[in-house]
């Protein structure tokens, strides 16, 4: 198969052929449609991410067709059309005993733990726990968003934000997750308030349904006054969608009294924890949440609202490349990640 790879941290990457994967017992191998590039294949590229082992294949959030299933699959078929959250989960432990897949004790994640979805082919464990059927109609670069950034925005601001109509919901950066939980907030009758630096973005966010923009350069020690000004003494949900120490101390002190943050953006412990100010999440009750993919048994929701167009996955795309551009794109989300999604599509003509 055809995959991007790099043998260094942060050395260039370069697409070569590679042994096409074999399906574990339990897994399944997929022909990989559409894979979406990330901040998080960045963060493993650059070496943030402990459990990656070189040479490596990035890719975590995909849709293709099952190719081939290892033994012990049930629920499966080659030719079906399918994605996976980006933590695929063992299905045994005590967590997913709990229903809590997202937080396995033994999950695996492709582009992490193993070979990701930079490729033609991906192999994928314990399909029976984790697959998701695609509907009818719903296009396989839509949906390669929906295991990571769409799923786990859906779980940020719906399941761990517990979101209410009426209420303002702070969005602190808008690349792929953050637009994604402005779409949902809104959806769900939520106020935005949008935060970023690039005019690009908050165009974006305004395009999605933010009441609200604010552009977080004029405030390089953090926007939150700004958006307790706008929001009249807070947000009720705010959340950290970028990942630094800067934006999530600004999302804790964008928050009224009760109000609940969610970190969403990877902090890698590299950098060192980034300071909360706890003080004010003792004096007002402020809540701290984390948001980690969303189980596959999840979906349904927010299926049920990408198929009748409450929410439009696809209007986050703004860029779709073939394998041989990605090596260049993975290396730009650092500096310049560009506005909305970029989708690699592996397995298409070069
Ligand atoms: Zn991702
Ligand atoms: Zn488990």
């Amino acid at each position: 198969m055809r995959a991007v790879v790099f043998e260094g941290f942060g050395q260039e990457a370069r697409v070569r052929d590679l042994p096409d994967p074999t399906p574990p017992a339990g897994g399944v191998v997929v022909r990989v449609e559409a894979t979406g590039l990330c901040r998080s294949d960045w963060h493993g590229w650059m070496g943030h991410d402990p459990d990656i082992v070189l040479p490596h294949v990035p890719g975590h959030e995909l849709a293709g067709v099952v190719e081939e299933t290892g033994p012990g699959v049930h629920n499966w078929r080659p030719g079906d059309r399918v994605t996976v959250p980006f933590v695929c989960a063992c299905g045994r432990c005590s967590a997913c005993a709990a229903g809590a897949q997202q937080v396995c004790e033994r999950q695996t994640q492709p582009g992490f733990t193993h070979w990701g979805s930079f490729a033609q082919y991906v192999a994928l464990e314990h399909a029976d726990v984790n697959l998701v059927a695609l509907p009818e109609g719903l296009s396989y670069a839509t949906a390669a968003g929906l295991g990571c950034r769409f799923a786990t925005a859906f779980r940020a601001v719906v399941g761990q934000g517990r979101v209410a109509p009426g209420e303002w919901v702070a969005v602190h950066g808008c690349g792929g997750v953050g637009l994604s939980a402005v779409m949902i907030a809104v959806a769900c009758g939520a106020r935005v308030v949008a935060v970023d630096v690039s005019q690009r973005a908050l165009e974006l966010a305004r395009a999605f349904g933010a009441s609200v923009c604010v552009d977080a350069s004029a405030h390089p020690a953090g926007a939150d006054g700004a958006v307790r000004e706008l929001t009249g003494g807070g947000a009720a949900l705010s959340l950290d969608a970028l990942g630094s120490p800067v934006t999530c101390a600004a999302s804790v002190r964008s928050l009224r009294r009760q109000g609940r943050h969610v970190q969403v953006g990877l902090l890698p412990s590299a950098a060192g924890d980034p300071v909360v100010p706890m003080a004010r999440v003792i004096a007002l009750e402020l809540e701290i949440l984390g948001s980690h993919g969303m189980a596959a048994h999840d979906y349904p929701p927010m299926m049920d609202m990408v198929l009748v167009g409450t929410l439009r996955p696809d209007l986050l795309v703004t860029s779709t490349i073939a394998l041989d551009a990605a090596p260049a794109a993975l290396a730009a989300m650092g500096t310049a990640p560009g506005a909305g999604v970029t989708i690699i599509e592996p397995s298409g003509k070069t």
